[in-house]
């Protein structure tokens, strides 16, 4: 096993590796900013080592500050969590150029799945179903642009090859509009992500989100630990997720697992990662891949009973996976809601000081958090303070235990998005399941009016 591993995220995510560590008798390192002193896992870790001022720029998206403190402590690893350097093939590259273990994928792996166009060539080859589109970047050549275009189908979605965080895409309904929204979308492409390769894919009017969680050796075994529904969504961005996703027939899920289980061993995929889809019409099309943990990885946790996070320890330390597909069984259905420190109608971040938090429990609730009472939510960063996860025997157990955990849960100081989660509860549509990935836009509209959740 290794023997000590640096942690280069914060937040919940950092006390979830922390205890994963923990566990598997791994010492801690808590890298962080100076705005993170008094993060729990900062205090929890064996060392703690600070990276630099507030700003995610001169911390942690710091590299050479997080390879020196792993020089300085002697650590053997880095887990980068998500988000941050967690996708950052460079970083990967020169933490084991330095003769560090990158805990994920091997830095060539990364960058082929980063970037979205050369991931959905890689994953069409290994017969995995993607999205009808350009099969590559839009070139200058605006009148092949138009005949792919043509023949792709309006609407069409103009999306950035090095896109993410639902930001960096654009839909298009008609010809008249295609290359000025092209152009725009190239101009955002590059000053975001630095890139302004856009390709285009047809815009599924009415798809769900469905996810597939996959482990891989890195020698080319790989496991799937079944799929997650993250349809409830606004601007594009997860607000609750579920596993497994709802109504997908038994034959369809086989063979989708099938493929991306294919698609893992030819890639010789090293680590946890995610194929995300789109599921419409009963059919399933690949958007990308998460080369990483992901936020909702607890739901997955919770029906296989499987650390996903100790099985990237374990890999990284080359113990290779503590099961084989055969043992991946499922049971009962999870359900996550992200809290995040905003106001509940107009979405506005609300950083400052929890004055009482008391977390909820009971059987079948799970809260991963950094929270505490007295603790101050930075404005520097992702607004996530929790993630709440109920389980039960079936949907209606785990959603009915999810609303009363959210009426027992107190974050009180700021505010957060524990109303509307409760609303989300409450909905007879997300009730009953399946709903797509519009349905939550919809509903805030509806209930708050056209400022409401749209803006
Ligand atoms: P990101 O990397 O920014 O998360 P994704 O490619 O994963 O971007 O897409 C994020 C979300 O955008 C999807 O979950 C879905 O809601 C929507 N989306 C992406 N591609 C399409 C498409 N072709 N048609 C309709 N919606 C799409």
């Amino acid at each position: 096993m290794l023997e000590k591993v640096l942690i280069a995220n914060r937040g919940e995510i950092a006390l979830r590796i922390l205890r994963a560590c923990r566990e598997a008798g791994i010492k801690t390192v808590a890298a962080h900013s100076t705005a993170d002193r008094n993060l729990m896992h900062v205090r929890l870790a064996d060392e703690s080592v600070c990276i630099g001022p507030p700003s995610s720029q001169e911390s942690y998206l710091n590299i050479p500050r997080i390879i020196s403190a792993m020089e300085v402590t002697g650590a053997d690893a880095v887990h980068p969590g998500y988000g941050f350097l967690s996708e950052n093939a460079n970083f990967a590259e020169q933490v084991e150029r330095s003769g560090f273990i990158f805990i994920g994928p091997r830095p060539d792996t990364i960058r082929s799945m980063g970037d979205k166009v050369s991931a959905i060539d890689v994953m069409r080859k290994a017969g995995v179903p993607t999205v009808p589109g350009s099969d590559g970047p839009v070139t200058e050549d605006s009148d092949r642009t138009l005949t792919i275009a043509r023949k792709i189908g309006y609407p069409i979605m103009i999306k950035a090859a090095a896109g993410g965080g639902g930001r960096g895409m654009r839909v298009v309904h008609d010809e008249s509009t295609l290359l000025s929204s092209i152009q725009i979308t190239q101009k955002e492409a590059g000053s975001f992500f630095g890139s302004d390769v856009v390709y285009m894919e047809k815009f599924l009017d009415n798809p769900r989100h469905v996810e597939i969680q996959v482990i891989g050796d890195g020698e080319g075994n790989a496991i799937c630990l079944g799929d997650r529904d993250c349809s409830m969504q606004r601007r594009h961005q997860k607000v609750v997720e579920e596993a497994p996703a709802p109504g997908i027939p038994a034959d369809v899920r086989a063979g989708i697992v099938k493929s991306c289980i294919k698609a893992c061993e030819d890639l010789k995929y090293r680590g946890a990662g995610t194929l995300e889809f789109l599921f419409q019409d009963g059919r399933f099309y690949f958007i990308e891949m998460n080369t990483r943990v992901q936020v909702e990885h607890p739901v997955t946790e919770r029906v296989t009973g499987i650390d996903i996070v100790k099985e990237q320890l374990r890999i990284a330390s080359g113990l290779g996976l503590s099961v084989k597909q055969e043992q991946v069984n499922l049971n009962g259905h999870a359900i996550e809601c992200r809290i995040c420190a905003e106001d509940p109608v107009t979405f506005i971040p609300s950083p400052g000081k929890v004055n009482l938090y008391h977390s909820p429990g009971g059987i079948g609730i799970r809260v991963d958090s950094h929270l505490y009472s007295g603790y101050t939510v930075p404005p520097y960063y992702d607004s996530l303070i929790a993630k709440l996860i109920s389980f039960g025997p079936d949907r209606d157990a785990a959603i009915r235990r999810m609303a009363n955990a959210l009426d027992e849960m107190i974050v009180d100081g700021i505010k957060t998005n524990i109303p509307l989660q409760a609303e989300i509860m409450r909905d007879p549509g997300f009730r009953q399941g399946c709903t797509n990935i519009h349905y939550l836009e919809g509903m805030l509209k509806k209930k708050h009016g056209a400022t409401g959740g749209s803006h």
